[in-house]
């Protein structure tokens, strides 16, 4: 017996006669059962064999349950967006004491231009698509660490994600310094059959990093290393793909752009360097000293 053949209970038949036979009677004015107002406009249906009268709320009163509902669905989409933003922001890899720094807490009259350049670049960064052809950023420094290259970076990358307001996907960061980039992948070699089966492989690591909407990479050339050719592979393989995919990155380097060069480049090739160089687009700041001074000539 299909379908189309089973029988009606008699539950069924007795719903589907009522429904049949309802019939909207006239209105009659009442109260309304919220705000007690007179002279409200009910509904009386005859249903099957009874009557039913449909209660409403005065329109003041329809009005006031509609705006508090929306009022409750907007609190609950924000209390989700922001569960969103902190879970990205926890898990894209700025260092915990980077966590709490943001733009207002970088020090004044210090770095005052490298600042600003940061914020517009944090203001204009493109939610909601992939930021394609967004241009690239490159902080150095040569005299000193700790002149808040990094400070900048984690600031712009908090600036994102709290103009993420829900709207399409969050913003996808990736931040890891070179040298943490090299220990996790250096970490994949010793890995033991069974833990290569569920832990990230290389070809994962570079896959997120090469495919996130920002890739901060800090500290580029920090640690001096010996496998320079691995090094330079890696950082290839991770530019060329963010080049090809017009994806941009932040860069931070204790070298100034001559020595950022050698350390992506086997000289006479400059492959990496001159496709990070036209990502930039000419937003290479030098943060050295008090003053601020924009560029630096290619050597
Ligand atoms: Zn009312």
């Amino acid at each position: 017996m299909n379908e189309a053949e089973t029988p009606l209970t008699p539950n069924e038949k007795h719903w589907l006669w009522n429904i049949w036979h309802s019939q909207r009677l006239e209105s009659e004015l009442g109260i309304c059962p919220s705000c007690s107002s007179a002279n409200i406009e009910f509904q009386v249906w005859r249903l099957g064999d009874g009557t039913i009268r449909k209660y409403q709320n005065c329109p003041d009163c329809r009005a006031l349950i509609e705006a508090a509902r929306r009022s409750e669905e907007e609190t609950a989409r924000l209390v989700k967006v922001s569960h969103v933003r902190r879970y990205m922001r926890e898990t894209c890899g700025i260092p915990p004491k980077f966590m709490v720094e943001d733009f207002s807490t970088f020090k004044a009259g210090w770095q005052d231009k490298a600042l600003e350049v940061c914020q517009s670049y944090a203001d204009d960064f493109p939610l909601g698509n992939a930021p394609r052809g967004y241009p690239s950023l490159y902080l150095w420094s040569t005299e000193s660490w700790g002149c808040g290259k990094t400070h900048l970076a984690a600031a712009i990358c908090h600036r994102v994600f709290d103009r993420w307001t829900g709207k399409k996907g969050c913003p996808r960061i990736v931040f890891l310094s070179e040298p943490e980039l090299f220990r996790r992948i250096q970490a994949t070699y010793s890995f033991s059959r069974e833990e290569s089966n569920v832990r990230e492989s290389e070809d994962d690591i570079i896959k997120s990093i090469v495919g996130a909407d920002l890739l901060v990479l800090d500290d580029v050339g920090k640690e001096p290393r010996k496998d320079m050719q691995f090094v330079r592979r890696t950082l290839f393989a991770i530019i060329n793909a963010r080049y090809n995919a017009l994806l941009p990155m932040v860069v931070t380097a204790n070298l100034d752009p001559g020595r950022l060069k050698e350390h992506l480049d086997e000289p006479p090739t400059e492959a990496s360097f001159n496709r990070l160089w036209e990502m930039t687009d000419g937003r290479s700041i030098r943060m050295d000293g008090r003053s601020y001074r924009k560029g630096g000539k290619v050597q």
